[in-house]
């Protein structure tokens, strides 16, 4: 499977092209690795659409942590509203703030170690902000329950969480895909391989997936089938 990869990456990539870019991605052409993290923290368990309007609403008016630890608590709440978790996920993002003025001058810290002390940033959020904010682009495969579920339908990984499935592909990925994994394959993950009916009839993987393969064209269940309990252990709560 492994020898595969190049040519995997090649049909995702082209069967994604047209696809809308995953919010996060988005915002990180910009450069700017706070506005990446703060993103990345609003669209946990949050659609994209919905973060999207939050981030705009919200940068707007605050877009560095000098301007965001002034906005009072409730206002914050007030504007980040419609993102699940909206109360949890503002008294974090003024903590993080708090902490990158007080212990990083400003800055978002740009180490693994240094982003996972922050309260709220797991794994994902941490690889996330290294991989667009700051183009660490050989750093990490930040995996969500999109490349998580994918990796293992495919059957390029078989684990069980998604920070297991992280450390599977890091070892079979040759480098140069790390960081435009993770944003191939939301976009694979939110429109082809979908969590529940997968949508094979219009995939192009079909040879190499295990899925597709022993479940009788996708039909049978048992392989690749994400309960909500999974997703939940599996993906969020190194992230929430
Ligand atoms: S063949 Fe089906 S299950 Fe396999 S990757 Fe494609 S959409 Fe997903």
């Amino acid at each position: 499977m492994k020898k595969n990869i190049p040519e995997i990456v090649s049909k995702v990539k082209e069967a994604t092209k047209t696809f809308t870019i995953p919010i996060v991605t988005e915002i990180s052409w910009e450069r700017n690795p706070f506005k990446v993290l703060i993103s990345c923290l609003l669209s946990l368990r949050t659609r994209d659409s919905v973060t999207a309007k939050v981030c705009n609403r919200l940068f707007k008016i605050a877009d560095t942590p000098e301007k965001l630890v002034k906005v009072p608590i409730k206002k914050l709440e007030s504007l980040i509203y419609s993102v699940n978790f909206y109360k949890g996920k503002a008294e974090r993002i003024h903590t993080i703030c708090k902490i990158i003025l007080e212990k990083y001058h400003g800055n978002v810290p740009d180490t693994m170690e240094e982003l996972l002390t922050l309260k709220g940033v797991g794994r994902k959020t941490a690889g996330i902000t290294l991989v667009y904010g700051f183009r660490q682009k050989e750093i990490a495969i930040p995996a969500d329950i999109h490349v998580h579920r994918t990796a293992n339908r495919i059957g390029l990984v078989q684990t069980k969480f998604a920070e297991q499935t992280e450390q599977a592909l890091l070892k079979i990925v040759p480098k140069q895909y790390w960081w435009e994994w993770n944003d191939m394959f939301v976009k694979f993950g939110q429109n082809i391989c979908l969590p529940r009916n997968p949508r094979c009839h219009q995939c192009h993987l079909t040879k190499y997936c295990k899925y597709y393969k022993k479940s009788g064209f996708g039909k049978a269940k048992g392989i690749g089938t994400f309960t909500k309990e999974n997703k939940l252990k599996g993906q969020l709560e190194k992230d929430e």
